[in-house]
């Protein structure tokens, strides 16, 4: 039992002489704040380190009650157990040992305490002494721990710390939810063994990196409880400090982001492919549109089963639209070639979506301007489009040309006919006249009906060679023999096998000297200035002169021919060699309009041309053959 002294001497019982200086000066040179209190809880001592610690001096605290030294809501649960550790000398706790208590200081404020109380007696009185420890910065930090732990344990990410040798040692909730351990399982623990599930070099990877920057961040696969393997986005640090070595890991589960990236990343593949195929597709439908497209002939495709058209091509579009516009539905009618109406089935296309085969079936088209055109159609079905509808294609071709050509030919063959006919029937007339009235006839009389029939036989040879040559050329059957031809021959010639038929007219020829041949087919040259002499002579009937001049320029030579007589418009002259026209004042004047088409045609066939100008109606023509000089 110890003795305590006071500086009040009347309420502590005197000491030996030396005790009380010795008491004080252990009391006040004590780090601990002491502070001593009798049986009624009044202050009896109160050191230098308790003046510090609660702000008071010590005669402001002296015979006051311990409660002074109490924040106020303590104040009578404190008493409580005071009063019954002064009267029994025990507590049913250590008092401060247990949680921290609160003081409280001069200035109200609190704080928190650690506190060891012991019980004195003195002269059979009671006497509790407390030495108080300020525990504030202590206290502070464990706030700070647990507030930290707190922080950790909310985090969803899995955190663990483990020691030096790989054991556990703290498993936060979000390591529970992750791996299906509870921290009571995991701790103690080895990391390595109880997360177990990449490659082992992963594990000696970590701590390589650990042990050379202190850092680790990466991905790597852990086992959970159940043995699903999952990925974790991790970030490992190791903590060295002086007392305290270990390492901290948080991992987070990345096995849903991982899908799901793979998951987008095969959607992005599959819509790169889906892409390139339409894109193939789409090109694919581009080129054989652009083949319909250039093919002369209109290809239409339709559905079945109300012969919806799905596809046009522009041949298609200009011959039902007379335009490059789009059909506006269907704004043109199918009718029989005669225009009578196709009846309910006609239709090639309704006919084709049956499963018929159609074959240049002759029908004709009206259009929605009117316009009535021939046409000739082929239709079939074809694979089945969308919904398994039953599609058909049909190829409608114009026919106009053709049957103009048709047309053609019959006006042709009826001329032809009808121009062979009249030199035959004069040669005819005239034998026959020769051959009844053989005595009777007068001999001027015979002279002429000879003459007659030699110049209308003529004719006639002309008129069949020139039909046979036209033939051949327009078959491509003629090859012209070329060979050097000398003009002023070639011109008399051909004047001399007509002169005698065109009495009324004069043969003027003018060449000019030295003339170098040509290089031309003499047969086909003669027959094409046989043609033009012809001409000058026909298209002059008041006669006059037909002059004949050869020009020479560079490689060419041109040979012009000109007459007195009708001559031609301006208007006509880009129009007589198309084949079978005919211009001016002809009707009395005999032709089919096939001799200038010809002659062209036979200037071009040995590299020459041919031409024509007038001056106009009644102003004579000139008509030019240039041909190639012969080269050395
Ligand atoms: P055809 O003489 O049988 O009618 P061509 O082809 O020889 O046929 O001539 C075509 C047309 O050119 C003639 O119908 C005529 O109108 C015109 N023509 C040809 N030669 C002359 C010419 N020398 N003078 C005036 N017109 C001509």
């Amino acid at each position: 039992m110890m003795s305590v002294s006071s500086r009040n001497s009347d309420r502590l019982p005197s000491l030996s002489r030396d005790e009380p200086v010795l008491l004080s000066a252990i009391l006040e040179s004590a780090m601990d704040a002491i502070v001593v209190v009798d049986g009624a809880q009044q202050i009896v001592r109160f050191n230098t380190a308790a003046e510090r610690m609660f702000g008071y001096r010590r005669d402001a605290v002296l015979d006051q009650s311990l409660d002074l030294l109490l924040p106020e809501r303590y104040r009578s649960v404190h008493q409580h157990h005071l009063a019954a550790f002064i009267a029994t000398g025990s507590t049913a706790r250590a008092m401060g040992h247990l949680r921290p208590l609160a003081a409280r200081r001069s200035d109200g404020a609190e704080f928190p305490i650690e506190a060891t109380i012991s019980q004195v007696e003195i002269d059979g009185r009671p006497y509790a002494m407390a030495i108080v420890r300020d525990i504030s910065a202590r206290y502070e930090a464990d706030l700070a721990l647990h507030r930290q732990l707190r922080l950790l344990n909310l985090a969803y990410d899995a955190i663990f710390t483990r020691s030096p040798d790989g054991r556990i040692t703290f498993w936060n909730r979000g390591a529970e939810a992750l791996y299906g351990y509870s921290a009571a399982e995991a701790v103690g623990r080895l990391s390595s063994e109880l997360l177990k599930a990449g490659p082992e070099d992963q594990v000696q990877e970590c701590d390589r990196a650990l042990e050379i920057s202190g850092t680790w961040e990466g991905e790597l696969l852990h086992a959970q409880r159940d043995g699903t393997v999952i990925a974790v986005e991790s970030r490992l640090v190791a903590v060295n400090e002086p007392n305290d070595r270990y390492v901290l890991e948080v991992h987070r589960d990345v096995t849903a982001r991982k899908q799901a990236e793979r998951e987008h990343l095969e959607v992005i593949d599959r819509e790169a492919r889906a892409h390139a195929s339409t894109i193939a597709m789409t090109e694919q439908r581009d080129r054989l549109q652009e083949i319909l497209d250039r093919l002369p002939a209109g290809v239409v495709i339709a559905e079945g089963p109300d012969t919806r058209i799905e596809f046009t091509n522009a041949a298609f579009v200009e011959l039902v639209s007379g335009s490059g516009m789009p059909p506006q539905g269907h704004d043109f009618v199918l009718t029989r070639a005669d225009g009578m109406p196709l009846g309910s089935n006609g239709h090639p296309l309704r006919r084709a979506l049956a499963g018929e085969r159609l074959h240049n079936v002759q029908l004709a088209l009206k259009r929605a301007d009117g316009i009535t055109i021939p046409i000739s159609v082929h239709a079939a079905p074809i694979r089945a489009g969308n919904a398994g509808k039953p599609r058909a294609i049909g190829i409608f071709q114009d026919t106009t040309q053709l049957q103009q050509a048709e047309q053609l030919k019959d006006d042709f063959l009826a001329l032809v006919s009808h121009e062979l006919r009249t030199p035959l029937t004069a040669i005819h007339g005239g034998a026959r006249l020769l051959a009844t009235q053989k005595t009777t006839l007068a001999p001027e009389d015979r002279e002429e009906i000879l003459g007659d029939v030699v110049s209308e036989s003529e004719r006639l040879d002309q008129l069949l060679s020139n039909l046979t040559t036209l033939a051949l050329l327009l078959g491509g059957r003629l090859e012209p023999m070329t060979e050097p031809v000398l003009i002023s021959s070639i011109v008399r010639t051909t004047i001399a096998s007509i002169a005698n038929r065109h009495r009324a007219h004069t043969f003027v020829v003018d060449l000019p000297s030295g003339l170098p041949p040509m290089e031309a087919d003499p047969a086909l040259t003669e027959q094409l200035l046989r043609n033009l002499y012809e001409n000058a002579a026909k298209y002059s009937p008041d006669g006059g002169n037909i002059s004949t001049r050869v020009d020479v320029s560079g490689e060419t030579v041109t040979i012009s021919i000109t007459d007195e007589g009708i001559g031609i418009a301006p208007e006509h002259l880009s129009q007589i060699f198309e084949r079978f026209r005919r211009v001016g004042e002809t009707s009395r004047i005999r032709g089919m309009g096939l001799g200038l088409y010809l002659s062209r045609l036979l200037a071009e066939a040995q590299a020459g041309e041919l031409t024509a100008s007038s001056a106009g109606a009644g102003q004579g023509s000139t008509f030019s053959i240039t041909l190639p000089i012969l080269a050395e």
